[in-house]
């Protein structure tokens, strides 16, 4: 990487120096967190950085909701008293706990840290609240972001984050590790929907909502959380394996083209914290990567916030990326490459000993550990944590509005891939076999991270929810609808993938009394690791489960409820309609009802390539070289991109028609302001919301240019008849690219602006 040789020669006269340079000059004096770092021993200071997991300081979890679960004192007081650890993660018994039981042990620890050690300083609290409070009982589970990305809708992403914010607060948790903004472009992936979606654009517009919704004006308040953008930087690429945490190997170019300015623009907007990529990127774990967390983070990009880890990373340095032949050598280059707080997460005692010593070693600088302290203890400050370290519990932050939002993101984001014939929407007397394992499972819908980590808890706190099934019953009449599986997901096997009861003929048998059969396959709940797949093609049942019925010659609506886009080839084109639920939580299946019913008009698209073939997993962004076959049409009949759906593709129950393109200016300066506006008109029946894109292409540049890139949109609502007017207005700069030399560059020359059907060439001139 060339940011790696431009900054070598800093770090070596840095190293020289016997201290890392950073920008810790630029980090905010607060005169009350000032004075207290004058104060702090270096003990006091390295256990500021120290995060550790609830489970180290509690006991009887498991059934933490129901009592058992307790602080054990002797290891509450050898933490935040003996070891003066500052933070705080996670649930205990990887559970859900209900307000009450937050309110109780926050409060407990927040009075150890402000009673009982020297300088009083409360612990900063973190959790993973992604599609809402994941681990709070009460919460309202949203659609994942996925899902969110997929409503293409700028403002119910901002709601969801500042509901999710309010009711995170609620359970006195002050700190959300979210939103994730990486490229989600390796659809084998198992945290593809925990992203946006493949289009940095998109990604960027929708992390800048997430943030304000989370953070809003003013951290000091009971409504709102700190951010945490992750995992800076690179974690997915096409690149790797596609399973979690394998290498990547991303360039210097490709790394600022497409993954870094969803960060930056998310940094220049405030986030308070980043959290860094447990992977390796060109065989240097970027936990160790001083030029990757100080040089490009805090230097270039001026991130001023706290730098925490994933989960055991700096552990990871030694045990599992070998770079560190020591633990304490571990510590010393992540500390020394820029991060701020170790989420340890359970072995504080040998984690703070050994930083201890690596300062009064000098191995690590007192200017290094100060400028960390800084960041943290000045998060906490803005965070009001000082003047209230807990707030009374009340139940009023989980209302019927959140819900509300959360049932029309759901609305807003299923995605009608196919409506052969216009088969949907259906009419109400309609008989239906609801068959597939995702029919009637609240799991499916949520995903992972859904009232716990692999969401395996989910139907225990979602009785009063609607599965598909459910959701169907209740819109079409219980005496219309049969339910025969065909194919179950063991929820107890031991991997996401188990399935069992498996009666194809069943399900067959049951459709011959039916007009319709609504399908529901895709995937069990699983993220990170235990999510790494080796086969995109759905399951081989669900697959033969999908054929068999398509036989019966009745109408099949395929229902995908997965994670990730898994294949279906095999039998979509015998599908009459295909709608894609994501991981739309836990109003799911209402929205879904309403959409197959026609009382909602479906308006999501898809924020990823659904990939046709495991061997062409090929972004819409691709080069030319991608897609065309040879000059001569001769060779390489199996080179092109082949997609079963489109990025950005979706139907609606109405048409609309686009027209009159315009331009401001046919050619244009740095310094112009392009206009760009389009006429669209719903020339259907119903009323409906379009999501108008702009896509542009540099015609020829000297990189080869990418066929086409997102660089604006916006989602509208039009009555049947109506016209409306969209304008876009853009700047050279938003047809840049990255160049060679690693610079972002607006080549003089032709683009192509794109909206719909229509296209348009202008110039630009120097
Ligand atoms: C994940 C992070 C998460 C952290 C804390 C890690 O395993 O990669 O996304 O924030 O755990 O729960």
């Amino acid at each position: 990487m060339h940011i790696i040789k431009a900054l070598s020669l800093l770090v070596f006269v840095a190293f020289l120096l016997g201290c890392t340079c950073s920008s810790s000059d630029t980090v905010e004096r607060i005169p009350y967190v000032e004075a207290l770092i004058k104060q702090m021993t270096i003990e006091e200071k390295v256990g500021q950085t120290a995060q550790i997991t609830l489970d180290v300081i509690t006991k009887g979890g498991g059934h933490a909701n129901y009592g058992g679960l307790q602080i054990d004192t002797a290891q509450i007081n050898d933490a935040l008293v003996k070891y003066h650890v500052g933070s705080v993660l996670n649930t205990a018994g990887n559970r859900a706990l209900n307000v009450h039981t937050w309110h109780h042990l926050i409060s407990s620890i927040q009075e150890v840290a402000t009673n009982d050690t020297r300088l009083k300083i409360p612990v900063i609290y973190g959790i993973d609240a992604i599609h809402g409070a994941t681990y709070t009982a009460e919460a309202t589970m949203f659609p994942q972001q996925i899902a969110q990305a997929a409503t293409w809708n700028r403002d119910l992403v901002y709601r969801i984050a500042k509901a999710t914010a309010l009711e995170t607060r609620a359970s006195n948790i002050p700190w959300n590790f979210s939103p994730v903004l990486d490229l989600g472009v390796d659809p084998r992936w198992a945290r593809i929907w925990e992203t946006f979606g493949e289009d940095t654009y998109l990604i960027s517009e929708m992390g800048l909502e997430a943030i304000r919704g989370y953070q809003g004006k003013e951290l000091n308040c009971s409504t709102r959380v700190a951010a945490c953008l992750k995992h800076f930087i690179g974690y997915s690429t096409l690149a790797s394996s596609g399973k979690d945490r394998t290498p990547a190997e991303i360039s210097d170019i490709s790394l600022r083209e497409y993954h870094l300015p969803p960060f930056q623009f998310a940094v220049e907007s405030g986030a308070a914290s980043v959290m860094i990529n447990s992977g390796l990127i060109n065989g240097i774990p970027v936990h160790g990567s001083y030029d990757i967390i100080t040089g490009l983070l805090k230097n270039e990009l001026g991130f001023n916030g706290l730098v925490v880890t994933d989960w055991a990373d700096i552990e990871n340095l030694h045990n599992r990326d070998k770079v560190a032949p020591s633990h304490k050598e571990a510590i010393r280059l992540a500390f020394n490459a820029g991060i701020d707080m170790s989420m340890i997460p359970y072995n504080y005692v040998q984690y703070c000993e050994m930083l201890v010593e690596l300062v009064k070693e000098g191995a690590v600088s007192m200017e290094r550990l100060d400028d960390a302290v800084r960041r943290i203890l000045n998060l906490k400050y803005k965070l009001g944590l000082f003047e209230r370290p807990f707030v009374e519990p009340s139940l009023d932050a989980f209302s019927d509005a959140h819900k509300k939002i959360a049932y029309m993101a759901a609305s807003e984001a299923i995605t009608l891939l196919k409506n052969e014939k216009e088969i949907l929407p259906l009419s109400k007397g309609t008989k239906i076999l609801v068959a597939g394992p995702n029919a009637n499972s609240m799991r499916t819908l949520n995903g992972g991270w859904s009232y716990s980590w692999q969401g395996e808890g989910v139907e225990e706190f979602t009785e009063d929810k609607n599965t598909i099934l459910k959701a169907i019953e209740m819109k079409f009449g219980k005496r219309n609808v049969i339910h025969v599986p065909g194919v179950e997901y063991d929820f107890n096997g031991r991997t996401y993938r188990d399935e069992h009861n498996v009666n194809i003929e069943a399900a067959v048998n049951a459709a011959r009394n039916v007009d319709v059969i609504v399908l529901c396959l895709g995937e069990n709940s699983y993220t990170e690791k235990p999510g790494d797949l080796s086969d995109l093609m759905i399951s081989e049942n669900q697959e033969k489960l999908a054929i068999e019925l398509a036989k019966t010659g009745k109408p099949v609506i395929l229902v995908l409820n997965a994670g990730r886009p898994r294949l279906i080839r095999r039998f979509a084109d015998d599908m009459s309609a295909i709608l894609q639920t994501y991981l739309c939580g836990n109003y799911a299946g209402d929205a879904l009802a309403d959409i197959l019913a026609g009382d909602v008009n479906p308006s999501g698209k898809l924020p990823y390539t659904y990939p046709m073939f495991s061997n062409s997993l090929v972004p819409y962004y691709h080069k030319h070289s991608e897609e065309s076959e040879s000059p001569e049409g001769v060779y390489n009949y199996e080179g092109g991109v082949y997609h079963q759906f489109s990025f950005g593709h979706g139907l609606s129950y109405t048409s609309f028609k686009y027209s009159n393109l315009a331009v401001s200016h046919v050619e244009f300066t740095n310094n112009d302001e392009l206009l760009v506006s389009v006429d669209v008109e719903n020339t259907g029946t119903v009323e409906g919301k379009e999501v108008v894109m702009l896509f542009a292409s540099d015609l020829y540049a000297s990189l080869a240019p990418d066929v086409k890139r997102l660089r604006r949109f916006d989602k509208i609502h039009l009555y049947p008849g109506e016209t409306k007017s969209v304008t876009f207005s853009l700047s050279a700069n938003d047809l840049s690219f990255i160049n060679a030399q690693s610079k972002r560059v607006t080549e003089p020359g032709e683009f192509a602006l794109k909206i719909a059907n229509l296209y348009k060439t202008i110039k630009l001139i120097e």
